[in-house]
């Protein structure tokens, strides 16, 4: 197979900024690596703050102009680019990869997800609708015209290269407003490759601007103190969205903002043991246990616990590790370092504090950064991996023995974004999806992700949706004009 950096060339890793592939102002680069093998496998432009503005200039000049396109154009543009990104699948998926650690047939199944953004808010961009009613009590008419809020600022996480990005562009671009994004610095390849798919799919200059850094911090701070940006979408950590929340409050920015969780799965003992182990397998292990939806806590119902718990060991250990590119590889790499040594951690943690490994549980020895699918059982409550996103392939499996004391621990959390529900009994099914305090439920099904529905979290996991009807909201403001007819 050739190797997968050939689809990017060396001009198209540098910036991005109006019709121009540049580099950094001070010739600044940084390097990515294959978090597999720990090797450089490229050095893109690291921007610094006159790079940011530049984007932005570029953004703010394209505004009015891709503002009053018509929207079937628009629409088409989204549409060419879906048909690029499936023509190139293979393409960009062993570009995801290589930069991020997933295996290849997960990478390919985030190219079909992320590419249905654009060919769902092709369909949306001429959907976008007012209203002119009579006001209440009469005398005169209420008109609403829907407008795109204007230049967006995106910042988008390593988990799904493509995904969180084409979820942002997508619908702004749909709404009429122009874009920069900021990909994480371990993967900005995939969005390298995105823009330039955009470009030779036709989509104007200025319209789809990316800024690669190292320098986040600097660069997203200096956007957010302009007054031509209007709008903040940020994919990442609670931690890192607060800090940005705060930025955004100086400007008045519309923001989205999608954040870490802490998913509880529940499993009754009603439920169909079969679907329950398929819908925690996919739920925990699904990129590799490093995304925001994933099962954090597995309860299971106290008569189903002992032949739950063996048979999901049992699947887990039979996971195959090693790098995404390989054939039959199930587990991945994960990002890098830290992540292998904070899971590390947590499970030293847990049994440190009385709980048992069942599988796994030892990171290997040798390059790259693995970390073994891993169950562990008597998982006490105060073990610090119930508390804080695991986003790894590690499963503390917890006992119950009623229906109110389960909800209550998968509500006791800072988060709300996913929850998931196994049960037969359509009213314990319902009182569970309308009893978790989270944007999104999983009932009977462990994969929730679809660019149809409204991803988004409550509480601390954030803010506004994504995707959906709901997702070409966040890129609108509405003015409204009321008219007398003398
Ligand atoms: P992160 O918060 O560390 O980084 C996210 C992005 O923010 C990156 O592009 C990073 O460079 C940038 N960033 C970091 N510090 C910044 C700063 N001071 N100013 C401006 N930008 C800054 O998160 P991550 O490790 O890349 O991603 C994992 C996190 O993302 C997890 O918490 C996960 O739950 C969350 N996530 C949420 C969703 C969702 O839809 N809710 C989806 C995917 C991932």
């Amino acid at each position: 197979m050739s190797d997968p950096m050939n689809v990017l060339a060396p001009e198209h890793r540098r910036l991005r900024i109006g019709d121009a592939w540049r580099d950094a102002a001070g010739g600044a680069t940084f390097a990515v690596e294959d978090p597999a093998t720990g090797k450089t496998i490229a050095e893109v432009a690291d921007a610094g703050v006159a790079d940011g503005l530049a984007a932005l200039d570029a953004a703010s000049a394209a505004m009015a102009e891709w503002a009053a396109t018509p929207p079937r154009q628009r629409s088409e543009l989204l549409t060419a680019t879906y048909r690029a990104l499936i023509g190139r699948s293979e393409e960009v998926a062993r570009l995801i990869t290589l930069e991020m650690g997933k295996p290849l047939a997960e990478a390919r199944g985030e190219v079909a997800y992320g590419a249905e953004f654009f060919r769902w808010f092709a369909e949306e961009a001429v959907r976008v609708e007012g209203r002119y009613n009579t006001a209440p009590a009469g005398g005169y008419r209420i008109l609403t015209v829907p407008k795109p809020v204007g230049p967006c600022v995106f910042v988008t996480p390593w988990n799904f290269p493509l995904a969180m990005g084409a979820r942002k562009i997508a619908p702004a671009l749909a709404a009429g407003c122009t874009t920069i994004t900021k990909p994480a610095a371990q993967t900005p390849l995939t969005m390298l490759f995105l823009a330039r798919i955009m470009e030779e799919a036709g989509v104007p200059p200025g319209v789809v601007n990316v800024v690669t850094t190292e320098r986040a911090g600097e660069v997203v701070s200096a956007l957010l103190a302009d007054r031509r940006t209007r709008k903040l979408s940020f994919t990442g950590s609670t931690e890192v969205g607060r800090l940005l929340l705060r930025q955004a409050a100086d400007n008045v920015l519309r923001t989205s903002m999608e954040l870490g969780g802490n998913a509880a799965l529940i499993v009754c003992a009603d439920a169909d043991l079969d679907v329950a182990l398929d819908g925690a397998m996919v739920a925990k292990m699904r990129n590799i246990g490093e995304s925001c939806i994933a099962a954090n806590r597995i309860y299971v119902e106290e008569p189903v616990r002992e032949e739950f718990t063996a048979r999901f060991t049992e699947r887990m250990g039979a996971l195959s590790v090693g790098h995404g590119l390989d054939d039959g590889v199930d587990v991945g790499a994960l990002i890098d370092e830290a992540a292998v040594t904070k899971l590390d951690e947590l499970v030293a943690d847990a049994v440190d504090r009385g709980a048992r490994v069942l599988v796994g549980g030892e990171r290997p020895d040798g390059p790259g950064h693995f970390y073994p699918p891993t169950v562990l059982v008597d998982v006490p409550e105060d073990a610090r991996m119930l508390r804080t996103e695991i986003f790894g392939p590690v499963a503390p499996i917890i006992s119950f023995t009623s229906d109110d004391e389960v909800m209550a621990q998968a509500n006791d959390t800072e988060h709300g974004l996913a929850g998931y529900v196994f049960t037969r009994d359509l009213r314990r099914a319902l009182r569970f999806a309308e009893g978790l305090e989270t944007g999104m439920v999983g009932v009977n099904r462990g994969l929730i992700s679809d660019p149809s529905a409204p991803f988004g979290g409550v509480n601390q996991s954030g803010i506004g949706k994504e995707g959906s009807h709901e997702g070409i909201l966040e890129y609108l403001d509405v003015t409204y004009a009321a008219i007398d007819l003398p």
